[in-house]
């Protein structure tokens, strides 16, 4: 109904606008918060977790990058393949981060690894989608959206699964449908972050497996994950998706390490 929209949009805005700053006073009053990286009071509606000075500190990489793994290139010189991607092609066909992982950006995205700062996956979210604008390299023909899988056991020890989080802000944002049932981590493997770069290879072999081949076949899909460190794992969450069928897999991150 138009109408009723209309409504929506005009007339209540500055009425939703003013509950929200009400809710928030109240909110200070009871329960004061604090940024969890500077310690400022959280006073402006919708700060959560994070201020919006400390959010405001995290902007796009401006360096180039690799057309296809995505890794940012130190010192100048425009976009074009790795030495790595030349020599062999990874499984997905263009990997995109937004931002080096260090900084305001690494606390918050370590902040939100806790179940009770999820809500740090719509400024996250938000982040991705802002970088990445103007990546048609990425974005064009793209089918689904789908997280990069925790393993059941894992996401019931945290509470949550924070790549599903920062896919569904990022599909609603873009108006893609995301399907995290489509892949599924089927072996609890070491933690990467304790290997090599040559173990984590070996380590996440055979960890995946798409249980729904059939909702795969001849689709572009969207990879999501919260930090880059070797492309290990997104490498294989690509080659289970491309035995599937997948026609074309990429991948985005927030950070790269
Ligand atoms: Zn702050
Ligand atoms: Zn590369």
């Amino acid at each position: 109904m138009p109408a009723k929209i209309g409504v929506r949009n005009g007339l209540t805005r500055s009425a939703r606008n003013a509950l929200r700053r009400g809710a928030k006073l109240l909110e200070l009053a009871f329960f004061p918060s604090f940024c969890k990286i500077c310690g400022t009071l959280l006073e402006q509606p919708g700060e959560r977790v994070v201020c919006a000075a400390c959010l405001a500190k995290i902007v796009p990489e401006v360096a180039s990058a690799c057309v296809c793994c995505g890794r940012f290139f130190e010192g100048e010189g425009g976009p074009h393949p790795c030495a790595a991607c030349l020599d062999k092609r990874p499984p997905y066909g263009h990997h995109r981060s937004c931002a080096r992982y260090r900084g305001e950006l690494k606390e918050t995205l370590l902040l939100f690894k806790y179940r009770y700062y999820r809500s740090l996956g719509k400024p996250l979210g938000r982040f991705v989608v802002e970088a990445t604008r103007e990546e048609d390299a990425l974005w064009e023909g793209v089918d689904v959206i789908v997280p990069v899988p925790l393993h059941r056991r894992r996401r019931k020890e945290r509470g949550f699964d924070q790549a599903r989080v920062l896919a569904r802000e990022i599909g609603r944002l873009k108006g893609l449908t995301v399907a995290p049932g489509l892949l599924r981590k089927i072996r609890n493997i070491v933690p990467q972050t304790s290997l090599e770069r040559a173990d984590r290879m070996a380590n996440v072999r055979g960890a995946y497996t798409a249980p729904r081949p059939e909702r795969i076949k001849g689709r572009v899909v969207l990879l999501v994950d919260d930090v880059f460190t070797t492309g290990s794992t997104i490498g294989e969450c690509a080659s289970t998706l491309k035995r599937s069928g997948a026609k074309d897999v990429r991948a985005v991150t927030v950070a790269q390490a």
